[in-house]
């Protein structure tokens, strides 16, 4: 077995859509990045790098790659996921944390939960998300942004 994790976290920017966990939640401000910021779909991606030994989604996906411009996050983990499962990996669970003070989460779970389960091809039952705020301290707290942290644990392939 082989755990990681991964952590990021976006600023809020006006004329941006809010994108989290692939999903568009409806919200006067989106995150900003070079993609589409979705802060979950990229903790993940590292928590599944960082299982693997496979470097970081900076390494992967460089901010400076015009390719990667505006880009769903979940292209990104589609890539990942095959490559990871294509070395003999497998998924066993996800578990990640959204920090966010605004929006609400809870009314976008099941939805982010489908998505994310059919993006990486595992039973929902593997996946688990939370959200919290941080009681208005810090970055989230004053509404500045988003973070989100994941852990996932994999299989590794079993060598001859
Ligand atoms: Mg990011």
């Amino acid at each position: 077995m082989r755990i990681g994790q991964g952590f990021d976290a976006h600023r809020f920017s006006d004329g941006r859509k809010l994108v989290l966990g692939g999903i568009e939640i409806e919200y006067p401000l989106g995150l900003l990045g070079h993609s589409d910021a979705d802060v979950l779909v990229h903790a993940i991606i590292d928590a599944l790098l960082g299982a693997a030994g496979a470097g970081d989604i900076g390494m992967r996906f460089p901010d400076t790659e015009p390719a990667y411009k505006g880009i769903s996050s979940l292209i990104l983990l589609e890539n990942v996921v095959n490559e990871l499962t294509g070395l003999g990996f497998s998924i066993l669970n996800v578990d990640a944390t959204i920090l966010a003070q605004k929006p609400k989460i809870g009314p976008y779970r099941e939805k982010m939960l489908k998505t994310l389960s059919m993006v990486m091809g595992l039973n929902p039952s593997r996946i688990n998300l939370k959200a919290t705020t941080t009681e208005k301290m810090g970055f989230v707290g004053r509404e500045e942004g988003i973070a989100a942290t994941a852990v996932v644990l994999l299989e590794e392939p079993a060598y001859g």
